[in-house]
């Protein structure tokens, strides 16, 4: 019978990511997911945006230390994969100063402490980027049956923040399955079409798991890392009693729109964040533009069972794409909607939770909140080293492991992902984090 130190339950980015740091770290990894290949879950409806700013200094920390990871991602992993490796298009973001984000005043101070590089733009400079743009106030985010939608406020934006350490990985799922073959050439085992139904214990510790075709697999550290699924897995296992923060699955649109005429965003795009009119968006293949939403407080909340929710476009889309016209006022609005429809797995405030359980042996990477796909490198390490410390009888809720991020040169305590935690209130509450 084959032996496991270690069960990690979801093959998406930051499932395969963990298993990558858990075979590095010496042990015998099998991961385990209910569909056919790697980062078919939810990664792969994901933007892949990568960019540093997030409302605290930890979160931001660690994002700026990931696009490290992606700009040398062929020596991170240190194989060829037979698919090719993803590309990372470090485009750069722009981000819009607006009332609802203070003007950039509080996440400038965290880039100067974390000693992350951007570059201030005027109305004019944001124009000359991006010559499609608008820099009118549009505030307070709308719905188009508003009468008011699309109706500039008067004010006129005081310019945006351009960071250059971030961009988009073009092909998330490919990501996911860089990172298998990295985990699969340190020694990892990957099972697929196999869903876990049963988290057993013995000696009141985590011992195995239990497959639906009936098949027993054991070993004394599992890790959840089910993504939109997190929750029922913590309830499979008997740990969320023990959690402060908790998960859920939230329902999320992506549009895809070809770019304004005259204008190449695939070439001459970048990552935007708009929060004025609450849109994000960034280049994609063909001249196109993917449009995400950043969740205002006049859209309604979509909590959904992840094995049971609606995949098909709803007026949402159509919602997300009129925003980013009024911004860029020529932006075509085709009559078949194209994109994707996919779930967040989504904590109470919106920060991940990295971390062990009250169940010994039982761990979590969860709650990403669709905002960690960039940060999986990271967490794959992260999360080994939390669980080597915590086997090796580490008290981590009372003393928490510190990470350090080598190439930022800063160390962070991971009891900032802690599922004990009071919400944090720094937190955006949506999916900027
Ligand atoms: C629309 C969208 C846009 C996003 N945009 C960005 C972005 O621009 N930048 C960014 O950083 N992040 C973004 N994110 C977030 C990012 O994509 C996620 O944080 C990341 O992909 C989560 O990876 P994961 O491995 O945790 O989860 P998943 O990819 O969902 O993988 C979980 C896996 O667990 C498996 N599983 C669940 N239950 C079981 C079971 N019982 N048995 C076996 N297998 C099971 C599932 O099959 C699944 O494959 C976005 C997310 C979405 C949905």
């Amino acid at each position: 019978m084959a032996g496991y130190d270690a069960i990690v339950i979801g093959a998406g980015v930051i499932g395969a990511a963990v298993a990558l740091g858990l075979a590095r770290s010496g042990r015998r990894v099998i991961s385990i997911d209910k569909l056919p290949a790697a980062g078919y879950g939810s990664t792969s409806g994901s933007c892949a945006i990568i960019r540093p700013f997030y409302s605290t200094v930890d979160g931001s920390a660690l994002a700026y230390e990931s696009h490290f990871y992606w700009r040398d991602w062929a020596n991170f992993l240190g194989v060829e994969d037979e698919r090719g490796l993803t590309r990372y298009v470090n485009c750069g973001s722009m981000v819009l100063k607006c009332r609802r984000n203070k003007y950039l005043e509080p996440v400038l101070r965290v880039m100067r402490e974390i000693g992350c590089p951007f570059r201030e733009l005027t109305p004019a400079e944001v124009r000359d980027r991006l010559p499609i743009a608008v820099t009118h106030s549009f505030d307070p985010p709308r719905r188009p049956d508003d009468p008011a939608f699309g109706e500039p406020n008067g004010e006129e934006l005081p310019g945006a923040v351009l960071f250059t350490t971030s961009g988009y990985v073009a092909d998330p799922q490919l990501a996911a399955h860089n990172l298998q073959v990295a985990a699969e050439a340190s020694g990892a085992t990957f099972r697929f079409n196999a869903t876990v139904t049963e988290i057993l214990r013995k000696d009141g510790r985590a011992a195995g798991v239990m497959l639906a075709s009936g098949e027993r697999i054991d070993a004394p550290v599992i890790v959840n890392v089910g993504g939109p699924h997190s929750y029922k897995l913590n309830a499979l296992a008997g740990v969320v009693e023990g959690m402060s923060i908790k998960t859920r699955a939230l329902r999320h649109e992506v549009a895809h729109v070809p770019s304004p005429p005259g204008f190449d965003y695939e070439r001459d795009g970048i990552h935007f964040s708009d929060q004025d009119a609450a849109i994000y968006c960034r280049p994609e293949i063909g001249n196109h533009i993917l449009v995400g939403s950043e969740d205002p407080e006049c859209d309604e909340r979509q909590w959904v069972d992840p094995d049971d929710f609606n995949r098909e476009f709803s007026e949402q889309w159509r919602v997300q794409v009129m925003r980013l016209a009024q911004r860029f006022p020529d932006l075509p609005i085709p009559s078949r909607a194209k994109g994707i429809v996919e779930l967040y797995d989504v904590s109470d405030d919106w920060i991940p939770i990295y971390d062990k359980s009250d169940l010994p042996g039982f761990y979590m990477a969860v709650g990403t909140s669709g905002n960690q796909f960039k940060n999986a490198p990271v967490v794959g390490e992260m999360m080994a080293e939390l669980i080597e410390a915590c086997e090796n009888g580490r008290d981590h809720d009372a003393d928490p492991v510190s990470f350090h991020l080598k190439h930022i040169d800063r160390t962070v305590s991971l009891g900032f992902y802690s599922r004990r935690r009071v919400p944090d209130a720094r937190s955006s509450f949506s999916v900027l984090g």
